[in-house]
């Protein structure tokens, strides 16, 4: 039924496209052989993998796993993939990507009624599969996530813990430079002045001059440097932050 190998053409070249070390997948998928197909296509585009083989173990690993995305598929034991997706929906945002049969009704999955970024109708080819989870990271690049915390390229954001991760890495932050960087990471592109960032970071009532800012952003960018995300000086105005090449 899965026929990779079949009508992929010899020697050819592949596009490798960057995406941050680390990107984790998570596939929720009863088929043993499914799960390893796509875990060897997606491991071999650098992707972190993991699988779970049923509904609540699914949900399990989000939580704890904490993927980029999510690979589900409809039909699953305990709890299938509409309920799954159900439940995601409800507290997060995070990139989903369904694997349906034909003839399921592919506009209530990627449509308001369970709101799946994507699907792939059984059988598929794995590259387009493949094809798929890139589109759709890509389109969420950018995109702040409901849960709590901000993903932009390599760069990891958790309101709730006030931890910030680079490529993974756990990087400390001192009060201000947290609130600072949350500040602009909630709306990436959005120029702020000098003194907008005071009011909202250091509050109204500081006594303290924009030149505050200039030195907390420039310990930022030490901080945060190589996480795909930089922040700019937006000359006579102020900053913004950037995701880059963007
Ligand atoms: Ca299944």
């Amino acid at each position: 039924m899965f026929n990779p190998a079949k009508s992929e053409p010899k020697r050819r070249v592949e596009q490798h496209e960057k995406f941050p070390a680390m990107t984790k997948i998570l596939i929720i998928e009863d088929e043993p052989a499914i799960v390893e197909l796509v875990t060897m296509y997606l491991d071999k585009e650098g992707f972190e993998t993991a699988a779970a083989y049923g509904g609540l173990e699914g949900l399990v690993a989000v939580k704890r796993d904490q993927p980029d995305l999510v690979i589900l598929d409809l039909m699953l034991p305990e709890l299938d993939g509409w309920e799954v997706c159900r439940r995601l929906r409800k507290d997060t945002d995070i990139p989903i990507i369904m694997l349906t049969a034909r003839g399921d009704d592919v506009d209530k999955i990627v449509g308001l009624e369970l709101g799946a970024d994507d699907y792939v109708a059984k059988p598929f080819n794995p590259r387009e599969l493949v094809a798929r989870v890139k589109a759709v990271l890509r389109r969420g690049k950018g995109r702040p996530q409901a849960s709590g915390t901000l993903r932009l390229a390599g760069l990891e954001v958790d309101a709730a813990r006030r931890e910030v991760r680079v490529r993974g890495e756990r990087v400390p932050l001192r009060t201000r430079e947290f609130d600072l960087l949350h500040t602009l990471v909630m709306q990436p592109g959005m120029v702020f002045s000098r003194d907008q960032l005071l009011n909202q970071v250091w509050g109204y009532d500081y006594l303290g001059g924009t030149r505050t800012v200039d030195v907390h952003v420039a310990q930022l960018r030490q901080k945060i440097k190589d996480c795909g995300v930089h922040i700019e000086t937006v000359w006579g105005v102020g900053y913004k932050l950037c995701v880059d090449d963007d």
